[in-house]
C-alpha cells in the first residue's frame, strides 16, 4: 500500500497519511484512500501506537462532511436582516476587498485596530490551522488580543501548579495499571483510545472506578461509581488524603525526596476528615475511605483527570488537589502509575515561532473570549467593531447566549465567519468565507493525550475548487489590508484605557 503520497501523485489510487483535526486527546492517525482526486475512505492507522486502526464515529464518516451537499463552497455576503442566515454569493475578490477594506477603515480611525477581534479556538487542532497565520496576522494589524479560556485554562493551571506542566502517564501504560481512577471524565465518548486500554487493564484484572458527578457510559461500565456532587472534586480529594495520612499508607520516601510542602498539606488536610468529606460531596463516609485505602494500597495506581472537574468555580483548584495523591503514595515510581490531565507538555512546541508574538507593537487590551457577550455589548474604547471567527462556533458554545445573540445581532458590528457549514455564528455575518476540511489542508498535530507528532498532508484539491485554506485565505486578507495604507499615525496610539468586563489586566501603555 504506497503511503505519504499527496494528491498530485499521477497513481489513481494512493493512501495518505492524515491526523484527525479535533478537539480530542486521541489526535488520530488517519489513512485517506484517494481515487482519481476523490477521497472514497478514510480509517485509523492500523501502525498508529494509540490509533491501531480504530476512528470514533464521528470521524470514521469525514467523508460525508467532506463531500456533504450542505457544505460552503464558495464566500458569501449577507443578505437579510442579522441572524436570517440569508446570504448571496460573491467573488473571492469582492469578499476579500470588502473584508480588507473594513479593517483599513478602522484600523485608520480614531478607534484602531484593537477596535478589531480575531475569534477562534479549537475547530481544528493542527499547529497551523489553529494558530499561525492568523496570530500573525491579527498581531501586525495591532487587533485586540483573544485569551482562548473556553475549555482548559482553569484545569491546566490547577494541575501545573502540582506536577510542573502538562506531563503524566503515557497512555499506553494504563493497560498496565491495577487500579483506574477515571474522574470527571468520559472516555467511551471523548477519550475512546484510552478507554481501550482501560478495558485492557480490566481484563487483566484492574479494578476501575468512576468519579463523576453524571452516570455516563463510563461510569456504568466500571466496577464502582462514586457519584459526587458537581464541584466538590477537591474535598473528596482532601478526604482521601485524611485517610492515606491518618493510616499512614504514604510512600514517605517519594515524598521526602521528589515532593514540596508536604507538612503544609498535611495541615490543611486534616480539616477534611472523610466525614467532613462525605457531607459536601455527598458520598458516603465509608466509600471515601474505601477508595481511599484502594488507592493507597493497589499498585500500580492512576487517575485519569479531565477537564470535566475543572468547568466550575474552584475547579483549577479541584485539579492541583487531586494531581498531589499520586505522590503521597508513590504512584509515579511506576510506569503504569500516576496521573493523566494532558500530555501536551511532553515535548516542546516553538508556538513564538508560529506565532509570532513579536509582531505585536500597540500592546492591544485582552477579551476573555468566554465572556465574548459582555464585550460585544460593553466594551468601550474601543468597541469590538469587527469580528473574525474563524474555528469556533460562539453562537453555540459562548457561555450566556443572550448575550452573545444581542452582541452578534449589532448592526454595527462587521463580522466575518470562515468555516466549513454555515453555523449558528454564521447567520450573524456580514461576509461568509468557505474553509478546508482536514482532507484538503496541510497541518501538524501534537497531541494532549498521547505522546506523538503527526503530518496531516492534503489528501485531495479543495472541493468545489472554491474554497481556501485557512491560512491561505487570511494571508490574502492581510495582503489587502495592508495594502497601501499602512496603520495611520491615529491608530498608532496606544491608550490607557479602563474596560471593565471580560477584558484582563494586561498591562497597558498609555498617553492619555
Ligand atoms: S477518537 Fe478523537 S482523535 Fe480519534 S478520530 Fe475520533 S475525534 Fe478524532
Amino acid at each position: 500500500m504506497p503511503l505519504d503520497r499527496t494528491a498530485s501523485s499521477p497513481a489513481p489510487r494512493i493512501v495518505v497519511r492524515g491526523a484527525c483535526p479535533h478537539d480530542c486527546p486521541d489526535t488520530c492517525a488517519l489513512l485517506t484512500t484517494v481515487e482519481n482526486g476523490r477521497a472514497i475512505k478514510v480509517e485509523g492507522a492500523p501502525d498508529h501506537p494509540t490509533t491501531r486502526g480504530t476512528l470514533c464515529t464521528k470521524v470514521a464518516r469525514y467523508l460525508e462532511r467532506t463531500y456533504s451537499e450542505q457544505r460552503l463552497l464558495h464566500p458569501m455576503r449577507r443578505a437579510g436582516p442579522k441572524g436570517s442566515g440569508r446570504f448571496e454569493r460573491i467573488t473571492w475578490e469582492e469578499a476579500l476587498d470588502t473584508i480588507a477594506a473594513r479593517f483599513r477603515a478602522i484600523a485608520a480611525s480614531s478607534d484602531g485596530p484593537q477596535a478589531i477581534l480575531p475569534y477562534s479556538y479549537a475547530g481544528t487542532m493542527g499547529l497551523l490551522q489553529y494558530g499561525s497565520m492568523d496570530r500573525r496576522f491579527f498581531h501586525k494589524l495591532g487587533a485586540s488580543l483573544l485569551d482562548r479560556t473556553i475549555c482548559a485554562t482553569a484545569g491546566k493551571a490547577g494541575y501545573a501548579a502540582t506536577i510542573g506542566g502538562s506531563i503524566g502517564t503515557d497512555l499506553e501504560q494504563f493497560e498496565n495499571a491495577r487500579l483506574i481512577l477515571i474522574w470527571g471524565s468520559n472516555p467511551i465518548v471523548s477519550n475512546l483510545h484510552l478507554w481501550s486500554r482501560v478495558q485492557e487493564a480490566k481484563r487483566r484484572g484492574a479494578k476501575l472506578i468512576a468519579i463523576d458527578p453524571y452516570r455516563s457510559l463510563t461510569a456504568e461500565k466500571c466496577h464502582q461509581h462514586l457519584a459526587l456532587l458537581p464541584g466538590t472534586d477537591a474535598a473528596l480529594a482532601l478526604g482521601m488524603m485524611h485517610v492515606l495520612i491518618a493510616e499512614d499508607l504514604l510512600d514517605r520516601d517519594y515524598i521526602a525526596r521528589h515532593t514540596l510542602g508536604f507538612e503544609a498539606l498535611e495541615a490543611r488536610v486534616r480539616e477534611y476528615p472523610p466525614q467532613r468529606a462525605a457531607q459536601i460531596t455527598g458520598l458516603a463516609s465509608d466509600d471515601i475511605v474505601a477508595l481511599a485505602r484502594d488507592y493507597g494500597t493497589i499498585k500500580p495506581a492512576v487517575i485519569r483527570l479531565n477537564y470535566g472537574m475543572q468547568r466550575h468555580a474552584g475547579g483549577g483548584m479541584a485539579i492541583r488537589t487531586a494531581a498531589c495523591l499520586p505522590a503521597l503514595v508513590g504512584a509515579w515510581r511506576d510506569p503504569a502509575g500516576g496521573a493523566l490531565l494532558s500530555s501536551s507538555g511532553a515535548y516542546p512546541i516553538d508556538n513564538k515561532a508560529l506565532e509570532r508574538p513579536d509582531l505585536i507593537w500597540n500592546h492591544p487590551r485582552t477579551i476573555n473570549m468566554s465572556t465574548i457577550g459582555d464585550a460585544l455589548l460593553e466594551a468601550k474604547d474601543p468597541p469590538v467593531r469587527a469580528l473574525y471567527v474563524y474555528n469556533s462556533n460562539p453562537v453555540a458554545v459562548a457561555p450566556e447566549s443572550p448575550k452573545v445573540v444581542a452582541g452578534f445581532s449589532r448592526e454595527d458590528l462587521f463580522c466575518v465567519v470562515h468555516d466549513i457549514f454555515l453555523t449558528d455564528t454564521a447567520d450573524y455575518a456580514d461576509i461568509v468565507l468557505p474553509a478546508t476540511t482536514q482532507l484538503e489542508q496541510l497541518d501538524v498535530h501534537s497531541s494532549y493525550g498521547h505522546l506523538y507528532v503527526l503530518a496531516n498532508n492534503p489528501a485531495i484539491s479543495p472541493v468545489g475548487g472554491s474554497s481556501r485554506k485557512r491560512w491561505d485565505s487570511r494571508s490574502l486578507v492581510s495582503a489587502r489590508a495592508t495594502r497601501r495604507s499602512r496603520v495611520t499615525p491615529s491608530s498608532r496610539r496606544t491608550r490607557t484605557r479602563r474596560v471593565s468586563i471580560g477584558i484582563c489586566s494586561r498591562p497597558r501603555v498609555g498617553s492619555g
